[in-house]
């Protein structure tokens, strides 16, 4: 996949630049010690033109992340909002997954650093892992224990173990992995977290071994709107395998249903679950469409 050509230009500390000539320092901390935070964000060309959907709420995250991680965090978010707005004018992009970073400084030591940089970069991204309904597999990685990190951040380093779990579950042949907690509690995949449904209930980890996604407070939020039951609570690995239907959401995986879990095949209806209907909300949602489905 090319993220970026000759003329594709990226925002860093102020200044557009073109992504070619941007250049970082190899002796910094991010690169050695995958000490950096990160967003991932959608912008949807929508009938009031391209919107950015949740930017404040991806923003305010990406502060989060950063107050957590102890790395500076000195900018305007309104500011960053508007600059990406002109990032995705200056590409002529309208459909796009933007990806802010903010990384450390040339240091080798393991101090917080008291200065640091933020990029923000867009292309063009379809739907991560496309409609088709995913075969998941537990992983034997579980997700770090939040005693040993601050998990509710979205820090660079956390995503060795989602890589490592994602390579995993392929090299066995699945299409994507399903992380336990410390405590062999479900709690999400390595990069969207995960609902299931059973007995016309949506079910979804609590908030504390994982990463509280915006897709999943969306989803939560939309639940009230259409009248689902949702609720949060601790689940295994079990109850995922004998839901009716399970999906993962994120804002680069959108909704995606899950079809089996460790060869385990869901034979309810995808079309006729809670999912497939949140799916064509969120679609709407995020496109900024008015007329909600509603469930009789
Ligand atoms: N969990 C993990 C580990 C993730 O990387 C992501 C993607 N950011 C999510 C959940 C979903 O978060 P969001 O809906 O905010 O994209």
């Amino acid at each position: 996949m090319q993220y970026f050509d000759s003329t594709t230009l990226l925002y860093l500390n102020g200044q557009f630049i073109k992504a070619t000539d941007a250049k970082i320092d190899v002796y910094g901390q991010s690169l050695h010690y995958g000490y950096a935070t990160f967003e991932g964000i959608r912008a949807y060309n929508t009938h009031n033109g391209t919107r950015i959907f949740k930017a404040k709420s991806h923003f305010d995250r990406l502060q989060h992340s950063c107050e957590r991680a102890s790395i500076p965090f000195t900018w305007d978010k309104e500011e960053l909002i508007k600059k990406t707005y002109k990032l995705l004018e200056l590409n002529q992009l309208k459909d796009a997954y933007i990806r802010p970073l903010v990384f450390c400084d040339a240091q080798m030591s393991l101090n917080a650093p008291s200065t640091s940089s933020i990029m923000i970069c867009a292309w063009e991204w379809e739907s991560y892992f496309g409609n088709k309904r995913l075969n998941v597999c537990i992983s034997s990685y579980q997700r770090p224990n939040p005693k040993s990190t601050p998990i509710d951040a979205k820090i660079s380093g956390h995503y060795v173990n989602s890589i490592l779990a994602t390579t995993e579950a392929k090299k066995k042949g699945f299409d994507e992995a399903v992380l336990l907690d410390m405590n062999e509690h479900l709690a999400e995949g390595p990069g969207a977290n995960i609902f299931l449904e059973k007995n016309g209930k949506l079910y979804t980890p609590s908030l504390g071994h994982i990463l509280p996604g915006i897709t999943r407070a969306t989803i939560i939020q939309l639940c009230k709107r259409l009248d689902i039951e949702c609720i949060e609570t601790a689940l295994t690995a079990e109850d995922l395998k004998q839901a009716d239907n399970a999906f993962f959401c994120g804002t680069a995986a959108e909704i995606v249903g899950i079809a089996s879990v460790d060869e385990v095949k869901y034979t309810a209806k995808w079309a006729d679950s809670l999912g497939a209907t949140l799916q064509r909300a969120y679609k709407s949602t995020v496109l900024e469409k008015q007329n909600y489905e509603v469930i009789i």
